[in-house]
């Protein structure tokens, strides 16, 4: 076991939620140490889809540029590919601040999205291990100490101790462990897996963002940097598994779940087969969950959660990254100069669990109810329906999912730089 190091703050996880809260605090003097286990570049299951909402945020932490350099087209049209129906309608733009000067949204890979936040992170000042794992964290006095395993090629039972009053968990939520603001295994047929993968060669429209909804899951595709299209989607395990069985007695052998997927969306989804017709898979399928939806606390066990382990919206809105940027940057805000005693960590917790609710309860709510919908019986066929015949509720509906919801004291510019 090596000698303790000691930072004002320690991150688990970098990916957009660890990666914001880190280097805010690295950018006011903090000294912070972020621990990622997977090495970077590294893809992940993600549509890569982020708001415009997020442009003033990114701009704050001085990214903005290299953002805009790397991401995809703005998307301006928002659709809805289901059975043979093919609809779509305008994306609302932002109203305020530097995301009303992109107006839109658009998609950058994981890989590189990440990579880019991390590498800023680090330039900032914060220490980064990586990779290595956080294997537990211990209370020691007033502070906290977390162990932490190397992995991959140089993987070791040695741990290093890192130790901080501040613990920030922003380890995402798809995976069980023994960290306290890790959630336990789940495993019922009701579970939604997601998948993930980039085509090139597609032919959807660059600016075009369809929500598509099959038999027992919804998704969606945008295309993102250097021509990848990313097309991204939950599967029920139930529905998965009678995929899996059904082509595997059809083709007469093993059939990985990733192909029970593709196979079943272009079948049951005329936009995707027509998107995909001439395109080429782009390095393998992905897989993670089940996803975890729903509102956790923020502040726990003196641990503080950004990101989906906060809370998670069912990614039929498209929101996660936002809200994992967003909250990153509202705890900082948060922490204030000192939160060194507990006393002030407990009301720091308190008023960044209220921020929190405040501004992503209700996109939280609107996506539960939006993926019901789409999940349940005739749900498919419902919202053809009103969509065939009202276009302008996809519009409604990607402004309720908080698209273009201004993040507080940034689009009206009264938080001073470095508060
Ligand atoms: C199918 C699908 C499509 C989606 N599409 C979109 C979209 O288009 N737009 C959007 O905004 N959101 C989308 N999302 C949601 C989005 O991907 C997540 O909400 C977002 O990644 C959450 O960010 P995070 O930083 O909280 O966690 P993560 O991005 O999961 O990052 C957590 C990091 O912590 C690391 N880690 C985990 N455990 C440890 C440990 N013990 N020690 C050290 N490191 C650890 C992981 O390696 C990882 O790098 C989608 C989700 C799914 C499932």
């Amino acid at each position: 076991m090596r000698r303790p190091s000691t930072h004002d703050a320690i991150v688990i996880g970098a990916g957009p939620a660890g990666t914001s809260a880190a280097l805010a605090l690295a950018r006011r003097g903090w000294a912070v140490a972020i621990v990622e286990k997977s090495a970077f570049p590294r893809r992940k299951v993600c549509g890569e889809y982020i708001s415009a909402s997020n442009l003033a945020l990114l701009d704050r932490l001085e990214i903005g540029d290299a953002w805009r350099a790397a991401a995809g087209l703005e998307i301006r049209r928002v659709g809805l590919f289901s059975g043979d129906t093919s609809i779509e309608a305008p994306m609302p733009g932002a109203r305020s601040g530097s995301a009303a000067r992109d107006g839109f949204g658009r998609a950058l890979g994981r890989d590189i999205l990440d990579t880019l936040l991390l590498d800023a992170a680090r330039s900032a000042g914060a220490e980064v291990f990586q990779p290595c794992r956080a294997v537990a964290v211990e209370r020691d006095s007033d502070c906290q100490t977390v162990l932490i395993q190397a992995t991959g090629e140089k993987s070791s039972d040695e741990a290093t101790i890192l130790r901080a009053p501040v613990i920030v968990a922003a380890h995402g939520s798809w995976e069980p462990g023994p960290l306290p603001s890790q959630l336990a295994k789940s495993s019922r047929p009701s579970d939604l897996l997601g998948f993930k993968a980039h085509f090139t060669g597609s032919s959807l429209p660059p600016d075009l963002m369809p929500l598509l909804t099959f038999p027992g899951g919804y998704g969606g595709m945008v295309l993102a940097d250097h021509g990848r299209m990313s097309i991204s989607c939950c599967i029920r395990r139930d529905m998965l598994t009678r995929l899996r069985g059904s082509l595997a007695r059809e083709r007469g052998g093993h059939v990985s779940a990733a192909e029970a997927v593709e196979h079943h969306i272009m079948a049951t989804c005329r936009g995707v087969r027509e998107a995909l017709e001439q395109a080429h898979l782009d390095g393998p399928w992905l897989a993670a969950g089940p996803i975890r939806p729903g509102l956790r606390a923020g502040y726990e066990a003196d641990i503080f959660r950004v990101g989906n382990v906060a809370g998670e919206s069912h990614p039929i809105i498209a929101e996660g990254i936002s809200m994992a940027l967003q909250s990153g940057w509202l705890l900082v805000q948060e922490l204030g100069a000192a939160a060194s005693g507990r006393g002030e960590r407990e009301a720091a917790g308190r008023r960044y669990e209220a921020a929190w609710r405040g501004l992503f309860s209700t996109r939280v709510l609107a996506a539960e109810a939006i993926a019901r919908i789409a999940l349940g019986p005739g749900g498919a066929a419902l919202m053809e329906a009103v969509v065939c015949n009202f276009p302008q509720a996809l519009t409604l509906g990607a402004r309720l999912s908080g698209k273009t919801k201004p993040i507080p004291g940034l689009a009206d510019g009264r938080v001073a730089r470095g508060r």
